[in-house]
């Protein structure tokens, strides 16, 4: 099945994790794949990991999201190099955990950068060839705990639950043009990110979830494929948990 032939898409945060998945994913079904991450090795890595799969589907940029010249400077880039992209999938994130009396400044900053300007920033410099594409989609990777909180988590939180917003407003704003834009919240998801927990922490978030197991990238990965596919043409605006049952 090529449900992306053609098609030109972007990933932040490519380089390992959910964003690998979904950049993998998109290739295997025939795209050409922006891999977006702040480290050069990360990207380079995911990119060739990809290609060896899926030869010529992946490119490595390393970029910051959060650095708003440099995001202007990476659209430019791949416009050149790839052509204009059909597909936008904002899925760069850090955690910064810490109860809020002991949050510094920087880790709420950090996290708000990257999380959510980073999706401003991303937004702004694709959203022009965007409206003139084929199928155009931007789907944004926010988080169940963008929905129901949680302590030691209120920078992370705010982020996403900012991240859900800004997908519901650029919903409105771009349907005109066709372009839809919807969210993903994925719930525990094992990767490096959730690797970090302490053990007791995951097994107290293993109780909380209904079909009792953690969940695999290639389960956010097929929802963004979907969502990214003609086929979900009439969606916009939406959230889709992917958590096992966490949030019902
Ligand atoms: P990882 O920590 O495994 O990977 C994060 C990726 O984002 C890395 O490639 C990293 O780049 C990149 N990245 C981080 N900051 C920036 C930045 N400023 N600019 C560009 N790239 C950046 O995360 P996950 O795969 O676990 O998570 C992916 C997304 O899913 C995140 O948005 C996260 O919040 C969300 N999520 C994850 C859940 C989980 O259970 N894992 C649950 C809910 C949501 P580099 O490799 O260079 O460091």
């Amino acid at each position: 099945m090529s449900r992306f032939a053609n098609k030109i898409a972007v990933v932040t945060g490519g380089g390992r994790g959910i964003g690998q998945e979904i950049a993998r994913k998109l290739a295997a079904e025939g795209a050409k794949v922006a891999v977006v991450s702040r480290s050069e090795s990360s990207c380079s890595k995911a990119a060739e990991e990809i290609n060896a799969e899926f030869p010529g589907t992946a490119k490595a940029y390393a970029v910051d999201v959060a650095d708003h010249p440099a995001v202007q400077d990476l659209a430019k880039k791949i416009a050149d190099e790839l052509g204009p992209v059909n597909i936008l999938v904002n899925n760069a994130g850090v955690t910064r955990d810490t109860l809020l009396m002991r949050m510094k400044e920087e880790d709420w900053d950090t996290v708000l950068d990257t999380n959510l300007k980073g999706a401003f920033n991303t937004v702004k410099a694709f959203m022009r060839p965007l409206m003139k594409a084929e199928d155009p989609r931007i789907i944004n990777i926010a988080s169940v705990i963008g929905l129901i909180g949680n302590a030691g988590q209120t920078n992370y939180s705010a982020s996403k639950a900012g991240l859900i917003g800004f997908t519901k407003a650029v919903a409105r704003e771009l349907a005109g043009r066709c372009v839809t834009c919807n969210a993903v919240a994925p719930g525990f998801i094992t990767t490096d990110m959730t690797g970090e927990l302490p053990d007791a922490v995951k097994e107290a978030v293993l109780q909380k979830i209904p079909l009792g197991s953690f969940g695999e990238t290639t389960d956010i990965a097929e929802m963004v494929a979907f969502l990214a596919s003609p086929a979900a043409r009439y969606i916009t605006g939406q959230v889709f948990a992917v958590d096992g049952g966490m949030t019902m």
